[in-house]
């Protein structure tokens, strides 16, 4: 296996401390840096893996883009569409709720679309939820297209 950023040659240790901790293939460099901003951001370890499965598909993607306001887990800033991945969703409170409906309301003034993915789901659909976010882009694709 080799290293999804430069391509290096993974050893076993390398691999298995990599997939243990972020559940996707980094050379002991591109973790250590991946780890650190985790760790600064908060970053769920399941947007990490959606962010590279979207780089798989061939989807230029942003982990924790500042968006003036706030850290988005991943931007794809050609079609203005921001993914949120859920966490927590047993602990969702009437005041979270509140706050993400808010938050999107900012986001669709500004012209972004907002979605909201629970960490399961990428966990266990990850290609399923790779090709639904595509389908999502294309269709802002067009929507972005008419209005221009
Ligand atoms: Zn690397």
């Amino acid at each position: 296996m080799t290293c999804l950023e430069c391509s290096k040659q993974l050893d076993p240790s390398e691999e298995k401390a990599s997939m243990e901790v972020l559940g996707v293939q980094l050379c002991h460099a591109h973790k250590k840096r991946m780890a650190r901003l985790m760790e600064s951001h908060g970053t769920p370890k399941e947007a990490v893996q959606l962010y590279y499965g979207l780089k798989e598909a061939g989807v230029t993607a942003m982990l924790e883009w500042w968006d003036g306001t706030k850290s988005i887990d991943i931007a794809i800033s050609r079609v203005k569409l921001n993914i949120e991945i859920d966490t927590e969703y047993h602990m969702l409170t009437h005041e979270q709720a509140i706050n993400d409906l808010e938050e999107a309301m900012h986001s669709f003034r500004n012209g972004f679309t907002t979605i909201r993915i629970p960490h399961v789901l990428i966990k266990y659909y990850l290609k399923e939820t790779v090709n639904n976010i595509l389908g999502i882009m294309e269709g802002l694709r067009v929507h972005i297209k008419a209005i221009n």
